[in-house]
């Protein structure tokens, strides 16, 4: 078993970055710049934009961070995404999510100009994506086939499981895992026999929310296992939706939590404003 180490392809994706990022400014005379909404004071949320702009610091990107109350209105959240969307000197937009009820999530991802959504979340890029045609891959996705590419495992012809089916982890592995010739299942909560199905797995990607779920009469022998997901435990610490112990010794290969896929997913991030950075200079 070989761990896939998140946090170390990580580091060197965004010293690359770092590198391309000054190269940027020499060239353009200015640095990619990423602006974070963040609504409220969940800690999680606080937590994941806190990584965020650090990152941007770390590669040498700008950025800004809006903090708005709990109570703010849908109106003035629209108006605040507006005004960044029409900010010449901001390349990359997001809106760190969950919202408060109140909030119309689909309402404020429409509003995100389609050039400056990092998250790849604007029915745009969503269509884009499902289309094969130029677009902002999700981060997260994306993070999952950057670590599966670095363990040297052909992916064309295999069989990939993806277990759950959410617009921003599922569905669009699914997608990039079918870009990549996978032959690929979607399983859910309604799958019938899912230890059967998941056994099937050359590659098992798992973001279902749900800690240690996976088991090891889950996976076949030899399987890359990616897991996504990100739980708290009763003790504090953070936990995956496989059961780790007991599978990894079964794998070719396996993420860990933490240090998996949450390191890539802000890495990615930082590469996908880039991304929009240069091509907002080149229409310019
Ligand atoms: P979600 O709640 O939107 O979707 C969960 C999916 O899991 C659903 O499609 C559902 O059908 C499926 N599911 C639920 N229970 C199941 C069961 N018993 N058997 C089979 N399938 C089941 O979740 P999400 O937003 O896709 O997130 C999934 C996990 O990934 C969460 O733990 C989340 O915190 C984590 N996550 C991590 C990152 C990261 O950067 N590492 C990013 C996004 C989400």
């Amino acid at each position: 078993m070989e761990l896939i180490d998140g946090k170390a392809l990580s580091a060197s994706v965004k010293l690359q970055l770092k590198e391309r990022v000054a190269a940027l400014e020499t060239e353009y005379g200015r640095k990619p710049c990423l602006a974070v909404i963040i609504v409220g004071e969940n800690p999680a949320s606080q937590s994941y934009v806190r990584g965020k702009i650090k990152a941007c610091a770390f590669v040498g990107m700008d950025s800004r961070l809006i903090e708005l109350p709990e109570s703010v209105s849908q109106e003035d959240l629209l108006a605040k995404i507006a005004e960044l969307n029409a900010d010449d000197a901001v390349d990359g937009l997001l809106v760190q999510l969950p919202l408060p009820k109140h909030i119309d999530e689909d309402a404020v991802i429409d509003a995100i100009s389609v050039e400056k959504d990092v998250d790849g979340f604007h029915p745009g890029n969503v269509a884009a994506l499902w289309l094969g045609k130029p677009c902002m891959v999700p981060c997260t996705p994306k993070g999952v086939m950057m670590m599966i590419e670095s363990t040297g495992v052909p992916v064309a012809g295999k069989k990939a499981v993806v277990i759950g089916r959410s617009n921003i982890v599922g569905k669009p592995v699914a997608k990039l895992l079918l870009d990549a010739n996978a032959t690929v299942t979607i399983a859910h909560s309604r799958t019938a026999d899912l230890p059967a199905v998941c056994r099937e797995a050359d590659i098992l990607v798992v973001a279902i929310g749900r800690p240690k779920f996976v088991a090891a009469d889950m996976v076949k022998p030899g399987a890359v296992v990616i897991d996504v997901g990100i739980n708290r435990q009763a003790d504090g610490t953070l936990c995956g939706d496989v059961d780790f112990d007991a599978v990894a010794p079964l794998t070719s290969h396996i993420t860990p939590v933490p240090g998996g896929v949450g390191p890539m997913t802000i890495t990615v991030l930082m590469s996908n404003t880039v991304d929009c950075f240069i091509r907002r200079m080149n229409k310019q």
